[in-house]
């Protein structure tokens, strides 16, 4: 698999006359996590579909590795993507959800049942590969929803939310998995849409953050929160007291809430 980064040169989205993404200049490099963080509205899912494939900029250019990607259909881009709501085919069995992907994007038949196999092993889903969506839990949805995304060893995972739609014990968790699956995966870069920042903080190498359609901060957990560049990034991201506080092997503590992050080992 080659590494790509994600590059925006100046996007612009427009819906009806209304910008919603104004001027987006931002790059991913290859391997890195980026949050692109921000509150509700601000842009941050319309810049991500950008990348899929399922917006079109206004105008500005969107590139993945070296190819400029703003024309191409979403199944040409070589991306995975997962949304807040899962999305699998309520009349598929998990393992034709993951194989959904692969057909689509035309890959040799005779490879299709061991990638499926790969990706579901990858994220702790093999023994479900029967079952029908209905039959799992939401935790359980959604790691077959990033099965789905990693099949077609994309150079390029996109995570609109992947969490939200968790309860809180169930999202440490799944945080502690993504960790674990970028650490395994270290030339996909990632794209990962929040609200939340101890999503942010957990998982990027790099944030940026969003305000009305337009990009306000870009830079390394430290930095935003030791030296924010705007007011509006001083009075988002809060006080640096947020910070992870690394508390004992593998485990960082953020405004006192302790969080297992598994080792490379475990
Ligand atoms: P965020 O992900 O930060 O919550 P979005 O990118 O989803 O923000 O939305 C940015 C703005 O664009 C919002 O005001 C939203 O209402 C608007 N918007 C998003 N999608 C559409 C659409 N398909 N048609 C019209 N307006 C849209």
């Amino acid at each position: 698999m080659s590494r790509s980064g994600i590059r925006f040169d100046h996007v612009s989205v427009a819906y009806g006359g209304n910008t919603v993404l104004d001027g987006l200049d931002l790059t991913v490099e290859p391997g890195e996590v980026m949050a692109l963080l921000g509150p509700s509205g601000s842009g941050k899912t319309t810049a991500l579909r950008a990348v899929a494939g399922f917006v079109r900029p206004a105008s500005g250019r969107v590139f993945i590795g070296d190819r400029d990607v703003t024309a191409l259909p979403p199944h040409q881009r070589g991306i995975g993507m997962v949304v807040q709501q899962y999305a699998l085919f309520p009349h598929l069995r998990v393992e034709d959800n993951v194989a959904f992907g692969l057909k689509a994007q035309k890959a040799p038949k005779s490879e299709i049942p061991g990638r499926v196999a790969e990706a579901l092993e990858m994220t702790g889903m093999a023994a479900y590969a029967e079952r029908y969506p209905r039959e799992l839990s939401g935790g359980q949805q959604q790691r077959v929803a990033i099965a789905r995304a990693l099949a077609i060893r994309p150079n390029v995972l996109l995570l609109d939310e992947p969490l939200s739609a968790l309860d809180a014990q169930l999202r440490s968790g799944m945080l502690a998995e993504l960790a674990r699956l970028h650490r395994e995966l270290p030339d996909v870069s990632i794209l990962y849409v929040t609200h939340d920042q101890v999503e942010a903080l957990t998982l990027a190498d790099r944030i940026a953050v969003m305000d009305k359609a337009r990009l306000q901060d870009c830079g390394t957990p430290q930095e935003l929160y030791r030296r924010p560049r705007t007011e509006f990034t001083a009075s988002f991201v809060g006080n640096a007291n947020l910070l992870p506080v690394t508390v004992g092997s593998g485990t960082v503590s953020f405004a006192g809430t302790q969080l297992k992050v598994p080792t490379a080992e475990a």
